[in-house]
């Protein structure tokens, strides 16, 4: 039953599973924030597996594998828009998602996404703000989701417990380090300074000039 769960690379033979998972939980998790007809203009049937394989390879798709079905999958482009985003039905809640999410969003500074109804609480607990509301028309249906946006340097501030501010001078050699967040301490050649404290990892002088020593733990976000 436990089963691990397991995140992949995309394969074209996915391509039939995911477009199918597409549809099926379109129609059934999505079901409670939008109308019959909506769902229909959104997903009308299984899409064109010729164009979803086409833009699957060309973005960085990940697949979820569980008890060995696709239970899950995401695809985000080169510019940090992330697509796609679905779990399985029946596997939903079990964070599938956030491990998705994670391993989606590595190496980008800013991701933007068009999140459904359903989707946006997942997104907001993410760090993802709402950009704006917009209406998407789809044979003649108006479906409602949401631009939403996560810039991470912020975030990885914001999500991580401080535990020691500190760099190293790479010209001087001197170790500074900010205990409390106003405490604002320069390298004795000035080239760099740090403030902050345990509250945020501020740095003043060229990233080149000083190697980050900082201590940072993790903070669970779920
Ligand atoms: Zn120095």
């Amino acid at each position: 039953m436990n089963d691990p769960l397991l995140i992949r690379h995309y394969v074209s033979s996915d391509c039939t599973y995911l477009a199918s998972l597409f549809y099926e939980t379109v129609h059934t998790v999505n079901a409670k924030d939008y109308s019959k007809e909506q769902l229909a203009a959104w997903a009308p049937s299984i899409p064109n597996l010729t164009l979803w394989n086409k833009s699957f390879l060309e973005h960085k798709t990940l697949v979820a594998i569980k008890h060995d079905m696709v239970v899950g999958f995401g695809d985000i482009d080169s510019f940090g828009y992330l697509d796609r985003l679905f779990v399985h039905k029946d596997y939903q809640r079990q964070g599938i998602a956030s491990l998705l999410c994670d391993k989606l969003e590595e190496n980008y500074q800013k991701v933007t996404t068009h999140a459904s109804i359903t989707a946006k609480p997942f997104f907001q607990s993410r760090g993802y703000v709402l950009v704006k509301e917009q209406q998407v028309v789809r044979d003649n249906i108006s479906l409602t989701n949401f631009l939403m946006e996560k810039t991470f340097q912020l975030l990885e501030i914001a999500m991580k417990k401080i535990i020691e501010n500190k760099i190293k001078c790479k010209k001087c050699g001197e170790i500074i380090e900010s205990t409390y967040r106003h405490d604002f301490k320069f390298c004795k050649c000035g080239s760099c300074a740090v403030d902050g404290g345990k509250d945020y990892l501020k740095r003043i002088g060229d990233p080149n000039n000083y190697e980050e020593l900082s201590i940072c733990e993790k903070v669970d976000d779920k």
